[in-house]
């Protein structure tokens, strides 16, 4: 199965248009708006008609060579370049010409033993009717079906040609016929449709075969008539401005890519004529022809359409070969030859038999203990390797256990760590509170010592006071009395003794003082000491904080680490299942080979009574092959002898054609002033005579012997 091939081609703008449709072309893809169109290939306004020949026409020629048939159809809407495409101009000339061209440089390089018999038609469906432009007079021909097979046009002119001149000449008659009875040509053109058949058979003397292959060309009517008669939905009438045969294209190409059960071939004569290019055995390709100016881009979008359902349609091309009885001859020779060698190679098998067969034994022997050799030092080379695996799983086995240890022990350093943290944390604590009670205590001992020295202090104010008032009452009273009862020297004497004594008491209080001053030195010693303490107890505090964070860190260090290991854990565990499913299958392909290597050391013996047994079982075939060879010849001749009677059989049914040919020929003469007439389905019985490589058949010749 394969695809219609569908091409875009875009002429220029002409000289009356002015503004273009704004498309983007961006490799296989139109764009217009917001719609896209693929195709096989989009050919651009600057597209030359050479590059669209090399294109599209050029692979056509290997097809018909090879005996395929091949259809080509330009659509779209008047004025867009159809004709232009396929005919050309005579300055540059459309793919027809270029096609006809490079078709007889190719039958001139031939081998000399192929001979090849061209024969062209031309016509046109206007209105449903068939008009055969190679011969005014048939303006109404008929197409006939053949059941399973396909149509044709009844007495449809068909040329022989010889050279490509012929073809041109008949090319340039038919679109001069074409014009005859047109009063409006541009009607006339954009509302028929023109059909170009050319059927190449080639025959091949040595090798006795014949290819057909058949190339359909057609121009169809304008494209705006088949959305006109779409969209308006106007009951079909012969004679009315829609055209039948583009209406149904359009219907049988919706039919066939939407894989439709019933696809309406039969309602117009055009579609009749393109069963085979659309449906059946072809190679297919339609040209879209779009015009770029922005009035017509409702018909351009239409044909993109067209184009893009086209391009589902799947077709099934195969060759069209002729069994001929010389090829069958030649088959047959060939198998007897087949037969003849195969006899003489037994006869000399037969002779050299044994010395062949020990030679052979041997032979096979020594290759099988070659194999042998090769799979031992397979095996050794895989047990090296499996050993090697092995040693190398070991150790990657030791370095996982390692690695898991490892593992274990940071983790538990980890955990020690940081229950020694969380201990020192605590410690510290207990510590710092110890300490700054302790501090509290010192304060408050400090405070009592300053009150109790400031009590002292008050104490020896008074005292000092009280002492010295009641030293002054006490002298006040003394003397008093004194003054009353003794005498002045007692009095004296007495003051000499308080003198003294005021004298040692000064002494005293000096030396309590003293005491006082010494015991406060102290004290503030001890306090100044106790601050130094408190402060050295701070300091060492905030080391510890410092020292904790420190630790903090650490720990968050030791952690992240720890995640590395755990993955690494992850990776080597992975590492050490993709080595034991490694060493699992190595395991597996050795013991596959152990058990090779000693079911080819039991093969070999095995193989010697194989070959005995092949030895018996040869001599069987060769007496086999012997009567074969007795039959064969008996079939062959009698599938020759079938053979020429279908041939006469043939040769009956030919000459059975040939009185109705005459009858009818008698009949077309009464009508046409003896014109020939050549009926296609006659084709294989024609044989033309030769001109150089090309045969020729005249119109007016029939032979049919
Ligand atoms: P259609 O057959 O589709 O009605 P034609 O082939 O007659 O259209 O083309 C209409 C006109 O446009 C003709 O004059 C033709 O020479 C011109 N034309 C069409 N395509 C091209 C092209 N690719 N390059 C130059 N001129 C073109
Ligand atoms: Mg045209």
């Amino acid at each position: 199965m394969s695809n219609i091939k569908v091409f875009c081609r875009i002429r220029p703008l002409n000289q009356k248009e002015t503004s273009l449709i704004s498309y983007i072309i961006k490799e296989q893809t139109m764009q217009i708006g917001e719609q896209k169109f693929t195709f096989d290939r989009i050919l651009d306004s600057n597209t030359t008609q050479q590059e669209v020949y090399d294109e599209i026409g050029k692979p056509i020629i290997d097809q018909i060579l090879q005996g395929f048939n091949a259809t080509l159809l330009m659509y779209g809407q008047t004025s867009s370049g159809k004709t232009y495409t396929m005919i050309g101009d005579q300055h540059q000339p459309g793919i027809i010409k270029r096609t006809i061209n490079d078709l007889f440089d190719a039958i001139d390089s031939s081998p000399t033993e192929c001979e090849f018999r061209i024969k062209i038609s031309i016509v046109e469906v206007y209105k449903e009717k068939v008009k055969d432009l190679l011969d005014i007079n048939k303006q109404d021909l008929k197409i006939r079906e053949i059941a399973n097979q396909g149509f044709y046009i009844q007495y449809v002119t068909q040329l022989w040609v010889s050279d490509k001149e012929e073809i041109y000449n008949a090319l340039q008659k038919s679109l001069v016929n074409r014009q005859v009875g047109y009063t409006n040509l541009n009607d006339m053109s954009s509302r028929s449709h023109l059909l170009f058949q050319m059927t190449v058979t080639m025959n091949n003397e040595i090798e006795g075969t014949s290819y057909t292959g058949q190339l359909i060309m057609a121009d169809l009517a304008g494209s705006e008539n088949a959305s006109k008669a779409g969209t308006t939905g106007i009951a079909l009438q012969e004679g009315s401005f829609i055209n039948r045969s583009l209406l149904t294209l359009s219907n049988v190409i919706n039919g066939l890519s939407e894989k439709q059960q019933h696809v309406p071939f039969r309602e117009s004569n055009l579609t009749k004529l393109l069963w085979n290019g659309l449906s059946k055995n072809s190679m297919t390709s339609l040209i879209i022809t779009c015009s770029p100016c922005i009035s017509n881009e409702p018909e351009t979008l239409s044909t993109l359409r067209f184009g893009v359902r086209a391009k589902m349609i799947k077709t099934q091309p195969k060759v069209n070969k002729e069994v001929t009885i010389k090829e069958l001859e030649i088959l047959n020779n060939k198998l007897m030859k087949d037969l003849e060698e195969r006899n003489y190679i037994i006869d000399q098998l037969k002779k050299d038999d044994n010395k062949v067969k020990i030679i052979k034994l041997e032979e096979q022997m020594l290759q099988l203990r070659k194999e042998n050799q090769l799979l031992k030092e397979q095996n050794s080379q895989y047990i090296t390797e499996l050993d090697m695996r092995s040693l190398d799983y070991q150790e990657m086995q030791t370095n996982f256990k390692n690695s898991l240890l490892e593992s274990d022990r940071l983790q538990q350093y980890n955990l020690n760590f940081q229950k020694q943290i969380e201990q020192l944390q605590q410690n510290k604590e207990i510590e710092i509170h110890d300490l700054n009670s302790q501090i509290e205590n010192l304060k408050q001992q400090l405070q009592s010592k300053d009150e109790m020295i400031q009590q002292l202090s008050k104490h020896l104010a008074v005292f000092q006071k009280s002492q010295s008032q009641n030293a002054q009452l006490q002298l006040h009273e003394h003397y008093a009395e004194k003054l009353q009862n003794q005498n002045i020297a007692d009095l004296l004497k007495e003051i000499d003794e308080l003198k003294k004594k005021t004298f040692d008491d000064k002494n005293e209080i000096k030396q309590l003082s003293k005491v006082n001053e010494s015991q406060i030195l102290v004290f503030t010693k001890q306090i100044n000491n106790q601050e130094s303490e408190i402060s050295n107890l701070q300091d060492q505090v905030k080391n510890y904080q410092l020292q904790l964070m420190k630790n903090n860190d650490e720990l968050l260090n030791l952690m992240q680490s720890n995640k590395k290991l755990q993955k690494d854990l992850e990776n080597r565990v992975m590492k050490v299942t993709e080595l034991q499913e490694q060493y699992d299958y190595l395991l597996d392909q050795f013991n596959k080979l152990k058990n090779q290597l000693n079911y080819e050391e039991v093969g070999v013996y095995e193989e010697n009574q194989k070959l005995h047994q092949q030895m018996q079982e040869i001599n069987k075939k060769y007496l086999q092959e012997e009567s074969l060879r007795r039959s064969n010849q008996l079939t062959s001749s009698q599938t020759l002898q079938a053979k020429l009677s279908r041939i006469q059989q043939l040769e009956q049914e030919n000459y059975q054609l040939k009185l109705d040919i005459q009858n009818s020929q008698i009949l077309s003469s009464q009508n046409n002033n003896n014109e020939s007439v050549i009926v296609s389905q006659f084709k294989s019985a024609n044989k033309g005579s030769m001109i150089s490589k090309i045969v020729k058949k005249q119109q007016n010749q029939i032979d049919l012997q």
